[in-house]
């Protein structure tokens, strides 16, 4: 078997593969594995940074799932506490409380001061009508639209809804389809109270990823880097040195944008995914690297309410190193390093007044103008199989997990890869989402019916 593409999606493949016994090769046309879960050595600084700060959520059950068996779960922070930053430094701590789920955010909820009394009683009522909603049915439309149709105001749209969408989804509600949103709701945050726990990882991207050569190599597999692939099929990959490699089934889990280029000439006329990929585009993130002169970052996470730098992450013990995120970046991307520099103090200074007299030593933002597909109604109605009418395998998080572009929507298609090419049902391979709680079942819809007790 051949697995191209050594990203997260690829890894767990090969990796599930080799476990089970079969003779597996990864190709990978870089010279490590991990792929847009990525660290390089910043040359300014000479320090190992991540592309981005990645977070999984606790509900990421195949993601956790594949860190166990590389066994680099430990490497995972955990962070209970969720805190919301307004202008002028009040702050809302998000954490679960003693209430069985739905309900174990009600107590952090009803005392944050981001929202007025209004408003939490509108999020409340969404929040029920999430509990309740069939998401697979909500494709077809936007969750700006759902919301609306939810009767929920602009005022809780700009401070709540937006930024757990934009940084789950990676798209502006106005643009995300409502399924994945719901999806992040549904699973992320009312079906189990561990469910929205944020995992970051304590050491760069690439640490969590280079001990997977090892894993499958000790698996029985065998891993090539350096390796592109030109061409390919359900049965031969063309290397880019041109060595013709055969395989009783080739598994593609390149990005999106490239595995339509990779599928040979026959392979797209036969088989609709392929045309149907070209259609899918893509939405950016910005990451910042910044270290100022003193402290600024008194949290080790914030949300920076109806600012448009949406996370922080803290990089250091002092707080000093800051890591600030911007999804659906569109508007950051013609901006040069010295006014995202600007743009990002700004809204610190904002909502940390006492970081106003901190200087920045140093910043590096970090583009990524194709950081995920981009999951509008659009977008979903498309989104791939795992296998189709020409016999190559799919995987990657753009296939049709139900999942926003995440690192568990990865996970799981290259989960889903492997039980296609083993001939066993997904469900023998995939991990379910978490118990929803006996509540959430007795109040919840079509969502939590066939789930795992
Ligand atoms: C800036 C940023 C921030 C993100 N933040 C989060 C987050 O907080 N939480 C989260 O869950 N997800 C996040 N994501 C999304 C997450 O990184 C992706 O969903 C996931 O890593 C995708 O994995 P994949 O294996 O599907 O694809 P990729 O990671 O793109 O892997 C594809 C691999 O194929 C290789 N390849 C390409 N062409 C060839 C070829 N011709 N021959 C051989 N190999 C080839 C590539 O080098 C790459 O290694 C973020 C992504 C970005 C970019």
């Amino acid at each position: 078997m051949l697995v191209v593409g050594g990203g997260i999606a690829g890894i767990a493949a090969a990796l599930r593969l080799a476990e089970a016994g079969v003779p597996v090769t990864l190709l990978e046309t870089r010279k490590k594995l991990g792929g847009r879960a990525t660290s390089f050595k910043d040359v300014r600084s000479g320090q190992v940074i991540d592309n981005c700060q990645h977070v999984a959520l606790g509900c990421c059950t195949n993601y956790l799932d594949l860190c166990r068996r590389l066994t680099v779960a430990h490497k995972i922070e955990w962070q209970r506490e969720i805190y919301w930053f307004e202008c002028g430094g009040r702050v809302s701590v998000m954490r679960a409380g003693g209430l069985p789920a739905p309900g174990h955010f009600s107590g952090a909820f009803l005392s944050a001061s981001f929202l007025t009394v209004g408003e939490k009683l509108a999020v409340a009522r969404g929040m029920l009508a999430i509990l309740t909603a069939d998401r697979d049915a909500e494709r077809g439309r936007t969750f700006a639209e759902w919301l609306a149709a939810h009767g929920q105001p602009a005022s809780a749209v700009e401070k709540f809804w937006t930024p757990v969408v934009v940084s789950a989804c990676n798209l502006e509600p106005t643009r995300v389809s409502a399924s994945p949103a719901l999806h992040v709701f549904q699973e992320g945050f009312l079906a189990h109270r561990d469910a929205a726990l944020m995992g970051v990882s304590r050491v760069p991207l690439v640490e969590l990823y280079d001990p997977a050569e090892a894993a499958i190599v000790a698996a029985g597999g065998s891993i090539r880097l350096g390796v592109g692939v030109e061409r390919l099929d359900a049965r031969e990959v063309l290397t880019t040195d041109g060595e013709r490699l055969r395989a009783s089934a080739v598994i593609c889990a390149v990005p999106v944008e490239r595995a339509s280029r990779l599928a040979s000439e026959e392979a797209r006329r036969s088989d609709a995914r392929f045309a149907a990929m070209e259609r899918i585009t893509h939405s950016p993130i910005l990451g910042v690297h910044l270290l100022f002169d003193r402290p600024v970052m008194r949290t080790p996470n914030a949300v920076l309410v109806s600012r448009p730098t949406q996370w922080l992450f803290r990089k250091d013990a002092e707080g000093r190193a800051v890591h600030a995120v911007i999804s659906a970046a569109d508007q950051w991307v013609p901006l040069d390093e010295a006014e995202i520099t600007r743009r990002v103090r700004d809204d610190i200074v904002a909502c940390m007044p006492w970081a106003a007299d901190a200087a920045v030593l140093g910043s590096r933002p970090v583009k990524e103008k194709f950081a995920t597909f981009a999951a509008t109604p659009e977008v979903e109605a498309i989104r791939p199989s795992t296998v189709g009418a020409s016999g190559i395998v799919l995987a990657g998080d753009y296939t049709r997990t139900g999942w926003p572009a995440t690192m568990e929507g990865a996970a799981r298609s290259g989960y889903a890869a492997a039980a296609a090419v083993l001939g066993k049902p997904e469900s023998e391979l995939l991990l379910p989402p978490l118990p929803p709680s006996p509540l959430v079942r007795i109040l919840g819809g079509p969502a939590f019916e066939a789930q795992p007790a």
